[in-house]
């Protein structure tokens, strides 16, 4: 059976979605998007995921494709027409069709693009034995707050990754690890959570604020600082974010074990907290 997907006001098979070739977000990649997991058929983290959309608009002007209140309906009734209990659901606004230049028009209405996809997220094989990750040059434009479909260098990254057996790359610039492609990056050290602070170089992920404040909460120390590929190779812990992959835990970085070579008990206690948070 065809999913049902969203495309500008409309719900529609998806093999009768049609856009047109003139659409910037096809020419130019000329589009934002964002990304929220469905557990138990609800939306997690959904008020975020919007506020960090609305940013992105903002920051490359482009439209609201409708109301907020329009694009809550648009998430729910897909996960509802799509019988998605689990899963994630993806959108994206491009900034519309116009005749191909570079300098953009103000005067065009954007367009909204939303689909579903059925996933298993919460009993994954791969939070129960952690993953491996690899490092790769952070080769990426200096907007990464901004949540661009411009995504060329993660694509690359995260084919290495598959290609050397790992679930993720890493990205490194000037010694100190970024984040990962689709992810944000934690290191463990004496008990202490360490991940960078958030500014230009990387996406604000939405995992990240809500588990930075659940740990707070949990009184698990944090330190918002850069820090180095060195660094994560001896360290006690690592783990990575996502709103598909919650907390991942990390048991290798570069083909080097990291602690005991298992998940370590401060990433396994977070992804229980944060599920318990997200499911309530
Ligand atoms: N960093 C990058 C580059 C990403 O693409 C993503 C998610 O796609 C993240 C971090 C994690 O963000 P979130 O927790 O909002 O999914």
């Amino acid at each position: 059976m065809s999913r049902i997907v969203h495309l500008n006001g409309a719900y529609l098979p998806e093999q009768d979605a049609k856009v047109s070739i003139f659409d910037r977000g096809y020419v130019f990649a000329d589009g934002v998007y964002e990304v929220t997991a469905v557990i138990d058929g609800k939306l997690v983290d959904y008020a975020p995921h919007m506020e960090r959309l609305d940013r992105s608009l903002r920051e490359l002007e482009i439209a609201w494709p409708c109301s907020k209140d329009e694009l809550r309906e648009v998430h729910e009734e897909l996960a509802k027409r799509n019988n998605v209990v689990e899963g994630v659901i993806y959108m994206q606004v491009t900034r519309g069709v116009a005749e191909r230049d570079f300098a953009f028009p103000k005067d065009i209405p954007s367009a909204l693009m939303a689909f579903t996809q059925h996933k298993k997220l919460l009993d994954s094989p791969y939070a129960a034995s952690g993953v491996k990750v690899i490092s790769i040059p952070d080769i990426r434009w200096k907007r990464r707050d901004i949540k661009s479909i411009a995504l060329l260098p993660q694509c690359m990254g995260k084919q290495r990754a598959a290609e050397a057996g790992a679930f993720e790359a890493w990205m490194v610039e000037e010694g100190h690890v970024t984040e990962g492609t689709s992810s944000s990056a934690y290191i463990v050290k004496d008990g202490k959570v360490i991940t960078r602070p958030l500014s230009n170089a990387i996406l604000a992920g939405v995992t990240r604020r809500s588990l930075l404040r659940l740990a707070a909460e949990e009184r698990i120390e944090i330190e918002e600082r850069l820090f180095t590929l060195e660094e994560a190779h001896a360290a006690d812990e690592a783990f990575l974010t996502s709103a598909s992959t919650f907390v991942m835990p990390i048991v290798e970085i570069d083909g080097k074990s990291i602690g005991s070579g298992k998940p370590g008990p401060i990433a396994t206690a977070l992804r229980k907290i944060y599920l318990e948070a997200a499911r309530s």
